[in-house]
């Protein structure tokens, strides 16, 4: 397949109109100069994915995906990058143009590339029956013929060069074998052209990895004796997104009509062990952890998942990568349990060892979510002291705040104040109010606080005010980082806009929001609506949330500073003229305390 020049893709993403092409999968409603949905990429009630017409652009508040038409197809169709481009260009009556090759792009352009990996894997279950030492090793790991042939189970021979001289006879089958994954280039290459590749796969057990219809997009091998590494899986293709595809999941619609859990192993070996034992709906992550896409996948076919680790600390580390990808996921609705299996096992061993049925009970049993967080939350800290409890809320609260707003997170918060002997909403106004810092990490306020105390110095004058609603607007979140006194120095302010900051701020305290949609959309209709909208659409370098929470906080002080200088030379240009009341006098004695100790905080 030849290449696709950059300029005939250009040109499908200046030709295509994206609302078309989304609204024609889901519904679209206008809403401005833009139109949004609820997300087809996550589950949501109130729309926070945005299509531009103008920026020829999608974006979800909710869950962050974004992109263009191409984008769109290969994330919502699951389609091959050259699938994607050729779908745009005949939608506009377009022939794709191939560089430097003859070839050209069949309608289904990578469907030579599918044709390619079932030969091979058929050629893989060919060998298997004729390497004794292959056979006799899936035969101690006690897997059956059935098993064998119901996940296509082969061999790759140990050569490095029998897959090449089998499908690899032109220039271009070699160079189809190379983007299916399946041969390496060397980096210097040998003198004649057939030594430029070798087989990528060797003396290897072949798991093929099939996508949702069936198809081998990619392969996983193990060693059989000794030997680095362990497992190899397939490079990333046009066929093979390992952040998307779980391995067994085909076999496991396949083995079920009817489905309500899914567990996620970590192997090749336990998702086979586990279907032969009974368990067929088990599944695997590739060699990554597992991913927003997985989640999203796994809860298209059912509402709970059960993650089983390894009882070791390397299966304890993954557990707890698991749970940090799982919080945005987690929603009334959804069950997502951890297992922990005991030590020296994996689920193979233990299936082999306990049975099917005691399998399950653990299953059944397995801790779910908020208590695992709990648990390992707890073991960080001394919960006997205040200290302890004030740490665990302090680490609490960056997991707590990625769980989307609704019931569970309700729930979630219950358990967390009950750990922390408190009632929930005496924690939330805790973490609000940033008190919970414990001794040891004192909270980076006032001694990091930019020295701008007069009002001649201040820098932005009225961007302040609107600086510090666009971080609300994009990280609506770090409201709840503003302390009581922050906030109240704001009271004073005068400054063009303030009214509607301080009203963004207490209502987002009050109500604490996780997106820039849904502050949208709660002040749609307000007359300040259109502003905050327009604020929002600006193209505005925002570096995280971290950041944008330092700075909002920055901004609230200069303009607290700025109002008590304000306010200070007003009180000495009547002192000038006349003679400040005693409250007057009290005040302005106050607020030349206030400028002069920031000055000396600041340095
Ligand atoms: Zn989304």
């Amino acid at each position: 397949m030849g290449r696709i020049p950059q300029h005939f893709i250009d040109e499908l993403i200046a030709r295509t109109d994206i609302v078309e092409l989304i609204g024609a999968r889901v519904p679209l409603k206008k809403s401005g100069r833009e139109y949004k949905a609820c997300c087809p990429f996550h589950a949501e009630k109130t729309p926070s994915f945005w299509v531009s017409p103008d920026k020829q652009f999608y974006h979800c508040f909710g869950c962050g995906k974004h992109g263009t038409a191409l984008g769109f197809l290969m994330d919502h169709d699951h389609m091959a990058f050259p699938e994607a481009v050729e779908e745009l260009a005949t939608r506009l009556g377009l022939e794709v143009p191939q560089e430097g090759g003859a070839e050209r792009i069949t309608a289904r352009a990578d469907e030579p590339l599918y044709e390619l990996m079932a030969r091979v894997a058929r050629f893989y279950s060919e060998q298997l029956a004729r390497e004794p030492r292959a056979r006799d090793y899936l035969a101690k790991r006690g897997l059956t013929d059935a098993s064998l042939e119901r996940f296509a189970i082969g061999y790759a021979p140990n050569s490095w060069s029998e897959l090449l001289r089998r499908f690899g006879a032109g220039v271009a089958e070699r160079k189809r074998l190379a983007e299916a994954g399946l041969i390496i280039e060397r980096e210097r290459g040998g003198g004649r052209e057939g030594e430029r590749y070798y087989d990528r796969f060797r003396d290897r057990v072949m798991f093929p990895i099939r996508d949702a219809r069936g198809r081998v997009i990619a392969f996983g091998g193990r060693i059989i004796d000794a030997g680095e590494p362990k497992y190899l899986n397939s490079p990333e293709t046009v066929l093979f997104h390992k952040g998307r595809e779980l391995y067994g999941l085909y076999e496991t619609r396949r083995a079920r009509r009817s489905l309500e859990r899914l567990v996620v192993v970590e192997g090749y070996m336990d998702t086979v062990s586990l279907h032969q034992s009974g368990i067929d709906y088990a599944v695997a992550t590739l060699g990554t952890a597992t991913t927003a896409e997985h989640f999203r996948r796994i809860f298209r076919l059912v509402p709970t998942v059960v993650f089983a680790f390894d009882g070791d600390r390397a299966g304890r580390a993954a557990a707890w990568r698991a749970l940090q990808q799982a919080l945005p996921e987690a929603r009334e609705g959804r069950e997502i349990r951890f297992l922990f299996l005991p030590q020296g096992h994996d689920p193979d061993t233990l299936i082999a060892a306990e049975g099917r049925e005691a399998f399950e009970q653990r299953l059944a049993a397995a801790v779910p979510l908020s208590e695992y967080m709990v648990r390992e939350l707890s073991e960080q800290s001394e919960l006997a002291s205040a200290d302890g409890r004030a740490r665990f809320a302090e680490h609490a609260r960056p997991l707590f705040v990625r769980v989307p707003e609704g019931v569970y997170r309700e729930l979630l918060l219950a358990r967390l104040a009950q750990v922390v002997g408190l009632t929930p909403a005496r924690l939330e106004a805790l973490w609000t109010g940033g008190k919970m810092a414990a001794p040891s990490t004192p909270s980076p306020s006032p001694a990091r606080r930019p020295a701008t105390a007069r009002p001649a110095r201040a820098a932005g004058r009225g961007g302040l005010v609107r600086q510090a609603i666009i971080r609300l607007l994009h990280y609506p979140i770090i409201a709840l980082e503003v302390t009581g006194s922050e906030r109240a120095g704001l009271d004073a302010s005068e400054e063009p806009g303030v009214p509607l900051l301080r009203e963004l701020l207490d209502d987002l305290r009050e109500q604490p929001a996780q997106i820039p949609a849904q502050v949208i959309q709660r002040w749609m209709g307000h007359k300040d609506g259109e502003t905050l909208q327009k604020l929002l659409g600006r193209e505005e370098v925002i570096t995280g949330a971290a950041a944008a929470a330092q700075e909002l906080r920055a901004a609230l002080t200069k303009l607290a500073d700025q109002a008590a200088g304000k306010r200070l030379q007003a009180l000495e240009a009547k002192s000038r003229t006349g003679s400040l009341a005693a409250e007057e006098l009290v005040e302005f004695q106050s607020l030349i305390e206030r400028l002069s100790h920031r000055d000396a905080r600041g340095g």
